[in-house]
């Protein structure tokens, strides 16, 4: 007769296989992030027998979402609503409206906010929101209209207490401040703590808007100290000039980087003495692109990542670094401003090459750490001055990348492989301590 294991061996899972959707051989966002929880499973000890909880959303709400337009006739587009776990908390992800997003990205999106959230600390979950539309195509009342059913559909599942929505790609303070208003008046009363990336006036936080920008030059300050990188000398690239990119670009030539190239949907310019950053932030804010900034020379988009630089910041959508560019990229640092920018044999070969990638997972987590003072200040109604939050926030950054970075060290492990042994661990612990219901 074959000995029963005590309650204390770890077990293999009994789980059925995952379905084909959630499974890693198409390598779409959901599938990289697949790959990236099992190069972790090895370092979480006895936690390893919780981690398919982490290979499964919790949650995952399709809406149709119907508006009249503005030539009378009806259009339904397709809105998500996916909450990967919420052991530590509510969900918290922000919200994207884009022509290509799939349940697949937002189910990606999603654990990427769990371990973001696990890896800075703060105490939620990780959830992601989107509706496949080009914003660009809508009047402002089509996209009001948008954002006003979206809220509605999904309002059966979101809450300042069960998963709070935010900005992300094309969504921004007015869309927050429509998602803030649709929720409350369906029930009945004012919820600010509903969604967080809200204009000021409407219990939004002072330095959310920059707060992305501001997380990713804090951690690729830190980091430049450790490689020994003068920031003040430092030439930048940065693909993207929305809220992220721009802030981080800004902040960069502040501290005397020379930003040298940028490219977005419009294009890509370059500068070999640096871009004028501020003037280049109105031109991006009059026409919508970096394209046809005239103190700039244009350059084929291709060519963007082999610009000489020093520091590399992808802050626009998933996948941009991938096998076919990594091993042309100059740059000795790379710092995630987007969300999975990176694909993992792009991590492969940058490794390799010894360059430094600094993940999203930490280096964009500014956003959401603010967007969590933001709460913190909505319920009880006390908001703090500027000077206060950017201190917290580079106090939490410094922190919070000095653990992942000792982890790196210590494992001899990627900063993100470092990162995901800390985020993991947070969940699964307190997977475990919850237990399972009933
Ligand atoms: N969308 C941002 C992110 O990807 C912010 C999320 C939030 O503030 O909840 O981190």
């Amino acid at each position: 007769m074959s000995k029963a294991p005590s309650i204390a061996t770890p077990v293999a899972p009994m789980s059925h296989p995952l379905p084909s959707y959630l499974q890693a051989n198409n390598l779409g966002p959901w599938g990289v992030y697949l790959q990236q929880v099992d190069r972790v499973t090895p370092y979480l000890g006895n936690l390893s027998r919780w981690v398919e909880t982490l290979k499964r959303p919790k949650r995952a709400l399709i809406v149709d979402v119907p508006i009249h337009l503005d030539n009378g006739t009806v259009a339904h587009f397709e809105g998500y609503r996916v909450q990967h776990n919420v052991s530590r908390g509510p969900g918290k992800g922000g919200v994207r409206f884009h022509q290509d997003v799939t349940l697949s990205e937002v189910m990606a999106l999603s654990a990427w906010m769990s371990i973001k959230n696990a890896a800075v600390n703060v105490p939620y979950g990780g959830a992601k929101g989107g509706i496949r539309v080009d914003p660009k195509t809508l009047s402002r009342g089509e996209l009001e209209r948008v954002t006003r059913r979206y809220t509605s559909e999904i309002g059966i599942i979101i809450g300042p207490n069960k998963d709070i929505p935010a900005p992300d790609v094309n969504t921004n303070e007015q869309i927050m401040a429509w998602m803030m208003d649709t929720y409350s008046m369906n029930q009945g009363s004012t919820a600010t703590g509903v969604v967080t990336g809200k204009p000021v006036d409407l219990g939004g936080s002072l330095g959310r808007r920059e707060a992305t920008g501001r997380g990713v030059f804090t951690v690729g300050t830190e980091a430049a100290k450790h490689i020994g990188m003068d920031i003040s000398t430092a030439r930048v690239a940065v693909q993207g000039f929305g809220n992220v990119g721009g802030t981080a670009a800004k902040l960069f030539a502040e501290a005397g980087a020379r930003v040298v190239a940028v490219q977005d949907h419009g294009g890509t310019i370059f500068r070999e003495a640096g871009l004028d950053v501020p003037s280049l932030l109105r031109h991006v804010a009059n026409t919508g692109t970096v394209a046809g900034f005239a103190q700039a020379e244009v350059i084929a988009n291709d060519l963007f990542w082999e610009v000489e630089c020093d520091i590399l910041i992808p802050a626009a959508l998933e996948q941009q670094v991938n096998a076919g560019n990594a091993g042309r990229i100059k740059a000795r640092m790379i710092i995630e401003g987007a969300n999975g920018p990176t694909t993992p044999e792009a991590d492969d070969i940058l490794h390799e090459r010894n360059v430094l990638v600094l993940p999203d997972v930490i280096a964009n987590a500014g956003g959401v750490t603010v967007s969590y003072f933001e709460w913190v200040q909505d319920f009880s109604s006390f908001f703090w001055d500027e000077a206060e939050i950017n201190a917290r926030l580079v106090r939490i950054m410094r922190e919070a990348f000095a653990g992942v970075w000792q982890v790196a060290q210590d494992n001899k492990v990627s900063l993100r492989t470092a990162t995901f042994i800390v985020a993991c661990k947070r969940i699964l612990h307190t997977r475990e301590l919850r237990g399972l219901y009933p």
